[in-house]
């Protein structure tokens, strides 16, 4: 795996495809995803024995079909996201008795939907509250569940994205696992599954405090455990100076506190991972047209024909994505001059900025000299990308296309007018 990323400002292709052929073939405002990079992300975590993906990441059906022939699992957090695994071809139970389960349930509740579909169809759940525990073990008791515990710290690439420490809403507040456990037992579940996810996008010091965290909660619960999960969060870089985090490392230390318990334990464990952002984020591409070009005082903005209603991190939290220009004749811009520009969106709303920091300062982008017609293309932007879009200000969801071996296959159609309004009517 690279240890390193690089990135340019000037782009002619994506996973081999000329930029203005999938403009014209899909238009614009379109994501576009590279599949071979999720392959290549998949191979990175071979290492552990079960990769579940987090699939709010990027839940498009071909997605999911696509890391599932690669062996990878799926989380799903409401009944909307169990129906997709199951679209995308996840089966319901294991083949063998004793295999992980396909399609594991997170939450931290259940709405009624969500109840009867995990009750139902017999899914895995991860308690993410005492109340679920109640909730389950009425309506199916004799399961076995697994529990979400807050360890009572957390981190993230923004706070918003920081899902441990007294301010977050996540799991069980890790004082009251004998409470939880006493609430399992007083309803027939077994708990035979511990999870712990402090946050996305976090680095590895912090992803390895939840190691030691485990150990001791995993103790408390003892031998029915069967399965520890390591949850999610493993960044990527999203800027050129940044490095991958040593998933080799993470693994052993992982694997270390593994063996410890199963030593404790005398039976096997099986270590899960989570990753959402890991296996998606890089394969990515938001594909825009810049519409206009002007200058405010000081500053030039490139608007383009995509918005926050497309890619929301920017205005959520601030975050940076790499962005690049390819001309409308597919040259390379790489001999154009630079500026720096603010980069715009359509909506009518002063937020719509792809160039701001958290807080919502707007800042500027060294870019090649771009003018109307020629592309912008917003890199890293699968994670958390198409999955956030909206339909604010009537615009539709964008087309979404998956690039394999160089052949570029739409994998959703972009919403039409009649499908903005499916629904409403007037009385
Ligand atoms: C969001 C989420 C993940 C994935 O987080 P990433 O930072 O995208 O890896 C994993 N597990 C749970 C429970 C989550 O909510």
């Amino acid at each position: 795996m690279p240890t390193k990323s690089t990135f340019s400002t000037h782009r002619t292709h994506i996973a081999g495809v000329p930029v203005p052929e999938l403009a014209r073939r899909f238009g614009t405002p379109s994501y576009i995803y590279d599949a071979a990079k999720i392959v290549e992300r998949v191979n990175d975590l071979k290492q552990f024995e079960v990769v579940r993906y987090a699939q709010k990441a990027c839940s498009n059906i071909a997605i999911l079909d696509l890391v599932r022939r690669h062996g990878v699992l799926v989380d799903a957090v409401s009944a909307g996201e169990i129906r997709r695994a199951l679209a995308a071809g996840y089966p319901l139970h294991p083949a063998k008795h004793g295999d992980p389960h396909p399609i594991v349930y997170t939450a931290d509740i259940f709405d009624r939907e969500s109840l009867s579909l995990v009750v139902e169809q017999d899914i895995h759940c991860n308690c993410g509250s005492p109340d679920m525990i109640d909730q389950l073990g009425e309506a199916a008791p004799g399961r076995e569940i697994t529990l979400r515990i807050n360890p009572g710290f957390g981190h993230g690439h923004s706070q918003k994205t920081n899902t441990g420490g007294e301010q977050s809403k996540h799991g069980i507040w890790h004082e009251q696992l004998a409470d939880a456990l006493r609430r399992a037992d007083h309803r027939g579940l077994a708990v035979t599954g511990l999870h712990l996810h402090i946050g996305s996008g976090t680095d590895l010091e912090h992803l390895s405090q939840v190691c030691g965290a485990m150990e001791r909660l995993a103790r408390e619960v003892g031998r029915s455990l069967t399965t520890i999960s390591a949850g999610g969060g493993l960044p990527v870089p999203y800027r050129a100076e940044q490095n991958y985090v040593d998933i080799d490392v993470y693994y052993k230390l992982w694997d270390a506190s593994r063996k410890r318990l199963e030593d404790a334990f005398g039976h096997r464990l099986t270590l899960e991972l989570e990753p959402g952002r890991y296996l998606v984020a890089e394969s990515g591409y938001l594909v825009a047209e810049i519409r206009a070009v002007k200058k405010m005082g000081g500053n030039t903005f490139y608007v383009v024909d995509a918005g926050f209603n497309n890619l929301a991190r920017p205005i959520l939290y601030g975050a940076y994505h790499p962005m690049s220009i390819c001309p409308a004749d597919g040259s390379s811009a790489a001999d154009r001059p630079t500026h720096d520009v603010v980069i715009g969106g359509p909506l009518c709303e002063s937020g719509d900025i792809f160039t701001q920091e958290e807080g919502g300062f707007v800042a500027t982008r060294k870019l090649p000299a771009a003018g109307v017609g020629d592309y912008l293309v917003i890199e890293v932007a699968g994670a958390y990308g198409a999955v956030m879009a909206s339909n604010y200000n009537s615009k539709p969801l964008a087309a979404e296309v998956l690039i394999a071996d160089g052949n570029a296959e739409p994998i959703r159609a972009r919403q039409t007018f009649e499908d903005l309004i499916r629904g409403e009517r007037i009385p």
